[in-house]
């Protein structure tokens, strides 16, 4: 998924958040405050477009505090994303189930009959 694609649907569902389980009209510091660091580290992110959702990615680059602050988050807002912003909800749940997994799959050893024409 893009970079881009991936940078709005997180400021889709920070605002959600924001809004409707905190109840403020705009953004408030805390939440703008995780919105600028999301979007900073998917800019560093170094998957580029080729990046696996945060979720699948093999690297936890968030730091503590803010990781617990996106969990609480992508917690409220990712099953009402699909009311709110259907069409992004679906992207991510695509792009979530069709991303090729980068946590350490169990080895297959390589057998000789393999690599024999
Ligand atoms: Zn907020």
């Amino acid at each position: 998924m893009k970079i881009n694609d991936e940078k709005r649907i997180v400021a889709q569902m920070i605002r959600l958040y924001c809004s409707k389980h905190e109840g403020n009209e705009q953004l408030c510091t805390a939440c703008e405050q995780l919105l600028t660091y999301a979007h900073a580290r998917l800019e560093r992110c170094k998957f580029g477009d080729a990046k696996p959702t945060c979720r699948r990615c093999p690297i936890h680059c968030y730091r503590p505090d803010m990781r617990l602050r996106m969990q609480a988050v992508m917690r409220y807002a990712g099953p009402r994303m699909l009311l709110h912003h259907p069409i992004s909800a679906l992207q991510h749940l695509w792009n979530e189930l069709n991303s090729p997994s980068h946590q350490t799959a169990p080895a297959r050893k390589p057998k000789p009959s393999d690599s024999a024409p």
